[in-house]
């Protein structure tokens, strides 16, 4: 469903990502680990075109994202992306949040939209703050609204970075099981996380970057137990 060739990205002089490979399959979970400034976040960044990129190829189901021709707000319907800060409309309940895109761009009809908002609000657990404004929910509460907002324009995947870094730790999970269920439910989900044990737990393949290459790629089982590269080791070491 996405497949990435040979990817390069730089900002002036220097390159962030050296030449990024990867196919993501239909129903994937994908877990990217790796450092600090490796490029995890300005390579998701690249599959919903949100950054540009100096050579390769990436394409979302056949297209290529990276075509002058290609229609980008098409393209961010199909690619849902949840970030560290939520960024919900402070003067907005959770219920008018998940539905002003759909409203707004897809032009939908609001009845439609409103009763999918609340059976989005419904699978993310917080049936019942439909009617709450961000600041009078946690910050896992207010993180499951950010996701039931993407997942109200019906995209086929789904990019998460670091969506649970900025939360305190008991609302961690409560984040992790939605995405979990999603996962569940066959939603392509491509994950950028230092959540070690959801990645264990629920990852089809990880994919380990340093410094703007993919240093080691595997099953959980083969990544977490016996990693082959010094520098995955290494990392591991200070992150389990
Ligand atoms: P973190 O785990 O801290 O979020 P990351 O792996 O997501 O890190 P990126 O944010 O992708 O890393 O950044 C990779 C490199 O690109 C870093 O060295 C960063 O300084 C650089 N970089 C990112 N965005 C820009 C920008 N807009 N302009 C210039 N350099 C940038
Ligand atoms: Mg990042």
């Amino acid at each position: 469903i996405v497949a990435m060739k040979n990817v390069v990205k730089s900002y002036g002089d220097i390159d962030v990502l050296k030449g990024i490979s990867m196919d993501i399959m239909k129903g994937e979970v994908v877990c990217i680990i790796g450092p600090s400034g490796s490029g995890k976040s300005t390579l998701i960044r690249c599959i919903n075109g949100l950054n540009d990129i100096q050579s390769g190829s990436i394409t979302v189901e056949g297209q290529e994202v990276h075509d002058a021709k290609l229609d980008k707000r098409a393209l961010r319907r199909k690619v849902g992306m949840v970030f560290q800060q939520y960024n919900l409309f402070p003067h907005k309940t959770a219920l008018q949040n998940i539905m002003m895109a759909p409203v707004k761009v897809l032009k939908e009809p609001r009845a439609q939209v409103e009763a999918r908002a609340r059976a989005l609000l419904k699978k993310v657990r917080l049936e019942g703050k439909e009617n709450s404004y961000p600041g009078e929910l946690s910050g896992g509460q207010q993180q499951r609204v950010a996701i039931a907002r993407s997942l109200a324009m019906r995209p086929d995947i789904m990019l998460f970075d670091e969506v649970t870094a900025a939360l305190d730790p008991e609302t961690v999970k409560e984040v992790l099981v939605t995405i979990k269920e999603l996962a569940a439910d066959g939603m392509t989900c491509i994950l950028v996380t230092h959540e070690m044990g959801f990645a264990k737990e629920v990852a089809d393949k990880v994919y380990f970057t340093d410094r703007g290459l993919i240093v080691e790629e595997g099953h959980p089982s083969e990544i977490f137990t016996n990693p082959k590269d010094p520098r995955t080791r290494a990392f591991l070491s200070q992150v389990l």
